[in-house]
């Protein structure tokens, strides 16, 4: 959207400054006590702004019955129908109309099922006078701070003429949301998408800009992608991306041992609240050694077995379990497998939520 189109930051260097700057900040560098495992981070903005984080985020992965939990948390916050109308209308312009006219569709509907009790709130006001392209080009300037240029706008003049006249004309110029909340709502959407890293340092400069604090952007980012929290002395390490698809919610794995001689490969796995791995098996079986916050593990058939620091995990060989944080706690442990040489994994089934409701106590 401005002159820095070309700098292409990488997602991992931006999520570890966040990292760092709030682990920094928050001193969750030693073994933490069960309250402090609860921090966030988000108090930088309030409520509404919150509601407005989550619903921006959930349409832009399409993730619907997400959207339909925020949509609902908005609208008690006090946001108008027409307010949310809004925002997801600006969102077409950044993640698409079928992404828009989805998350439209869903709030169509619970709208509807709330029976008409939610505050409809004021319509757009009249756009300014003259041709769009002329005040979305003041628009888009007072917006950024100076004209924008940049090769790619000169490259394909359409998207320059597009950008002017209808992002920042004819939708900016709609008064019913000021430009400090459209930024929220646009950081917010760009956190949840992957490659639009360039975009979102440009709208995290505009959003400065236009109002919010570098807290209030990392509250936003935070919200959208939750920063690991340490749960014991061991590292975190990085999001668990390559077994990413055979777990339920956000894993981070921190490899502990490095020498193959003493075939005791160990991590570091720590898991979100309410993440969990799928059922899965080992052929040399697992041993788990809890060391942070309090998580859950189960056997096929049997019930699930509560887990907090201290408590040490055999897993026999070819036996369905899964293994995972409770629903409103980080959870941390080690794990190594038997017989790593020739161990295999096989992984089965997610574990339905109804399931690991049922397993967790029906929180
Ligand atoms: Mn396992």
């Amino acid at each position: 959207m401005n002159g820095s189109l070309n700098q292409k930051p990488t997602m991992n260097s931006i999520s570890r400054i966040l990292v760092l700057l709030l682990l920094s900040g928050t001193g969750l560098t030693q073994p933490q006590t069960m309250a402090q495992i609860h921090t966030t981070s988000t108090a930088a903005l309030d409520q509404r702004e919150q509601r407005i984080v989550t619903i921006s985020a959930a349409t832009a992965r399409g993730d619907m019955p997400g959207l339909k939990s925020a949509l609902t948390a908005g609208l008690d916050a006090g946001l108008t129908v027409n307010e949310i109308k809004e925002m997801l209308v600006q969102l077409y312009a950044y993640c698409g109309f079928p992404r828009s006219l989805n998350a439209l569709g869903t709030f169509m509907e619970l709208v509807d099922e709330r029976g008409g009790k939610d505050a409809v709130g004021p319509l757009p006001g009249p756009l300014p006078a003259g041709k769009s392209v002329d005040f979305g080009t003041a628009n888009q300037t007072r917006l950024v701070g100076a004209p924008v240029k940049g090769a790619v706008l000169d490259f394909a003049p359409a998207i320059d003429e597009y950008l002017k006249a209808h992002l920042f004309g004819d939708i900016f110029a709609r008064d019913i949301l000021d430009w400090r909340t459209r930024e929220i709502v646009t950081i917010a959407a760009l956190s949840a998408m992957d490659g639009v890293e360039s975009q979102l340092k440009s709208h995290v400069a505009i959003g400065k800009h236009n109002g919010l604090s570098d807290a209030q952007i990392e509250a936003i980012i935070a919200l959208v992608r939750p920063v690991p929290v340490q749960t014991s002395a061991f590292p975190v390490g990085a999001e668990n991306s390559g077994y990413a698809q055979y777990f339920s919610g956000r894993s981070y794995l921190a490899p502990l041992t490095t020498d193959e001689r003493l075939k005791v490969p160990l991590s570091n796995v720590t898991f979100e609240p309410g993440c969990r791995n799928n059922w899965h098996k080992h052929t040399g079986g697992q041993l788990l050694i809890v060391v942070g916050g309090v998580g859950y593990y189960q056997e096929r058939g049997k019930p699930a077995r509560r887990l907090v620091p201290g408590d040490v995990v055999e897993i026999p060989p070819d036996t369905d379990h899964w293994h995972g944080a409770a629903p409103d706690s980080w959870f941390s442990h080690l794990a190594t497998v038997g017989s790593p040489d020739t161990n295999k994994n096989t992984w089965l089934e997610p574990v339905s939520d109804a399931d690991y409701r049922a397993a967790t106590g029906g929180k």
